[in-house]
């Protein structure tokens, strides 16, 4: 079991364990508030600390410039040429609305060379906000020549005007790092930092100790910690800044999976060698009344959670599949096998409606015997009181629930696992409640959002994990279609027919910020127009979040008993909701939303017996790269396709919801590209953990928070434990 490759730095030389508590006093000085730093008295650390979150040297040292200027891409205006992809800087002459009925914004810098003009389409006034004549700015992108030299929807970047084109002419590959106007206003823009961090790396640098030794380093073919600290600020190359990077998202990610696989062995030692075996009878008597062929890969979920009970320690497993692809069967399944060694199953969903969907079902194919109750926020006092008791003298088998499952008068008799689904919704703490009220139960955690492998790593890396990835085969694909506003009339007379036919309709928009009160007023409008002016003869409903949860819950109930054509809806639609008649699901702006939050949408439709369209409506400005994106959810269906493509183009907090994996707390990893890093670290790491005679010391450890510390060092330690607690 355990695998050490000759070579592999052993716990101590890692410097990992630390028992010997002096350890700590050598990071003291760096560790040490950015106060102590020349020149930075309390009020500029305030600064530092409240928008750049750099409150120690260390922190400090860490920062990460949020680009390079390099000066072999950069032109002067005179010499750049239509199709050139260039980089320019100057100052900003002017900033006008042109073109017909004003639809585009144009910026125009100067260089001292020539002029040039950004032009953006779409958010312009988002963009007249932030372009002010007079600021120095970048302007990346290809050359296009329209009456003169432009750039459509150049990157941009806003820049001290210090970095004239002769100070980066000198030479030196500038780091731009952010900076936001009370930073600027203390002296920390770019220009600021470079000359705190010269200090801080004359002083502080000699004491960064390196956790890995020179034969590891050489091995995984990474440079010393201070040379990538050095060359992230001060870099002689671009390669040189790229080979830093490595090697800060090397050490981050190297003690979150240390972190990770000490958790993940910390699981397997809790001791459930007492528990009895399971009898299989409920279980087979499940399979046989399932009114459909189970698919091969819910078979093989099925046969992982099977083992994994019978295991000496708990299940710890997550079950990744996409939307619609049966991953309810699978938590009855399993759900059964646990009820058959006399244990009780507590499952939550993040709904209501998701809860007694849940429960509708398993009711449905549960053998006869099994008793299973729901239990919500809506059940009333006196039938909760009842449940209470029946679930803590072990009457109930099964209790299916929302977040009413965690609260505290809710006490097992054996609680032996417990089922969560949508995930996503649920902070680590919740889970940790529920887990809480039984003692070392299985867990089964399951997801619909496909996640990509490397982000699955980190944030999930201490579970198994099981993928649904085949789709129940009576589906029909649904076909998906994007159009221009301008073909609407068409698009409503196909709504017509559909419904004449039977069917009922999704049509969503675009409120991604439940807050945002211009996107619920126009929400509100559309519901109107829909229902008086387009179709006047159907029954329209409007559903969104600031409803209260009752009324959402009742128009919900309407829709699958089909009281309800069309459902003018937010995105509160998106989690799990199971209506097989709702065929069509029409999206508007779909450059509004995220690939991955376009396909859970597209996954409400799909369900039944009959042809699905998904069709999307998109603005007729909208930019050529928006236009790529709309096009890969027309072109695949596959969740985890969609899923790194998201990746690439928005970053994780996309995929797992900005709330909380808003960033999975990796400063210097690109989990788009840095999967091979990825592995290598956990590798590493997974080989030092097994070859631990106990990790006792190392728990013991994480729980003292100067000692934690040590552990953790090379990464942002706050925020990964505040990710993994
Ligand atoms: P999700 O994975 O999104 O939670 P569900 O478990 O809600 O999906 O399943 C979606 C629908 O597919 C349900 O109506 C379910 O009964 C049905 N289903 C599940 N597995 C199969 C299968 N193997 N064959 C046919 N239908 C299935
Ligand atoms: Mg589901």
């Amino acid at each position: 079991m355990v695998h050490r490759r000759g070579g592999v730095a052993s716990p101590e030389r890692l410097r990992i364990p630390c028992q010997r508590a002096d350890r700590h006093k050598r990071f003291a000085v760096h560790n040490g508030s950015i106060q102590y730093l020349k020149g930075i008295g309390p009020q500029k650390a305030a600064i530092l600390k409240s928008d750049a979150g750099i409150s120690t040297i260390e922190d400090l040292l860490y920062y990460r410039p949020r680009r390079y200027i390099d000066r072999s891409t950069f032109k002067l205006i005179r010499d750049c040429f239509v199709n050139d992809v260039v980089t320019v800087f100057g100052v900003i002459r002017r900033v006008a609305r042109s073109g017909k009925r004003k639809k585009f914004l144009e910026v125009e810098i100067d260089d001292g060379s020539d002029t040039i003009s950004g032009i953006f389409f779409g958010g312009i006034q988002y963009f007249e906000r932030i372009f002010k004549t007079g600021e120095h700015v970048l302007f990346s992108g290809k050359i296009d020549f329209y009456r003169k030299k432009q750039i459509v929807h150049p990157d941009f970047d806003f820049v001290d005007h210090e970095y004239t084109i002769t100070s980066i002419n000198t030479g030196r590959i500038v780091p731009l790092y952010p900076s936001t106007e009370k930073l600027k206003q203390s002296g920390f823009d770019s220009r600021g930092f470079r000359r705190i961090l010269r200090i801080a790396l004359e002083f502080y640098l000699d004491s960064i100790a390196d956790p890995f030794d020179s034969d590891f380093l050489k091995r995984l073919d990474l440079i010393p910690l201070r040379d990538a600290i050095v060359s992230m600020h001060f870099p002689e190359t671009l390669e040189a800044t790229e080979k830093a990077r490595r090697r800060l998202a090397f050490n981050e990610l190297f003690f979150l999976q240390y972190y990770l696989c000490i958790s993940k062995r910390h699981v397997q030692e809790e001791n459930r060698a007492g528990r009895p075996a399971y009898s299989s009878k409920l279980f087979d008597e499940f399979l046989s009344r399932v009114p459909f062929q189970l698919t091969d890969d819910q078979k093989t979920a099925i046969d992982e959670i099977r083992r994994d009970l019978e295991n000496p320690y708990p299940m710890n497993r997550l079950l990744q599949g996409d939307v619609g692809s049966g991953k309810t069967v699978v938590a009855i399944a399993a759900s059964l096998l646990v009820n058959g060694r006399n244990e009780q199953v507590a499952l939550m969903a993040p709904t209501e409606v998701l809860a007694t969907q849940h429960y509708e079902t398993c009711t449905a194919l549960c053998p006869p015997g099994v008793n299973v109750q729901l239990l919500t926020g809506s059940v009333s006092k006196a039938e909760k009181e009842l449940l209470y008791r029946q679930i803590a003298e072990g009457e109930v088998n099964i209790v299916i629930g929302t977040h009413a499952l965690i609260q505290e008068p809710v006490s097992f008799q054996a609680l032996g696992l417990v089922i969560i689904d949508e995930q996503h919704r649920f902070g680590v703490k919740q889970r940790a409640t529920l887990r809480g009220k039984g003692t070392s139960p299985d867990l089964l955690i399951m997801t619909a959002t496909p996640i990509p492998r490397s982000l699955s790593l980190t944030i999930y890396g201490d579970l198994d994990i099981s993928y649904i990835k085949t789709k129940p085969q009576n589906r029909l694909p649904i076909e998906t279609l994007a159009f221009k506003e301008s073909r609407r009339t068409g698009i409503y007379n196909s709504v017509n027919k559909y419904v004449s036919e039977g069917r009922q309709v999704y049509y969503i928009l675009p409120l991604i910020e439940e807050s945002e009160k211009s996107d619920l007023l126009s929400a509100v409008e559309t519901y109107h127009h829909l229902q008086e002016t387009v179709f006047p003869h159907l029954r329209v409903a409007l559903l969104h979040g600031k409803m209260p949860a009752e009324e959402k819950d009742a128009i919900m109930k309407k829709f699958k008993e089909r009281d309800i054509d069309i459902l003018v809806a937010t995105t509160v639609v998106e989690v799990g909701i199971d209506v097989p008649n709702a065929s069509v699901i029409i999206i508007e702006h779909p450059e509004r939303f995220g690939l991955s939050q376009l396909h859970q949408l597209r996954g409400r439709i799909g369900r039944g017996e009959h042809q699905s369209f998904c069709i999307l409506i998109y603005s007729d400005s909208i930019s050529a790269e928006s236009k790529q994106r709309i096009e890969i959810v027309t072109r695949t269906d596959d969740g985890f396709v969609i899923a790194e493509e998201d990746l690439r183009f928005r970053g994780a907090g996309e995929i797992m919801g900005e709330k909380q994996h808003g960033h999975t707390g990796l400063e210097f990893t690109d989990l788009s590209s840095d999967l091979n890093l990825i592995m290598t670290a956990r590798a590493e790491a997974a080989s030092i953990v097994n070859a631990m005679e106990s990790i006792d010391t190392v728990i013991d450890a994480l729980k003292d928070n100067e000692k934690a510390d040590v552990i953790l060092q090379g990464i942002r330690k706050k925020r990964i434990l505040s990710l993994l607690s």
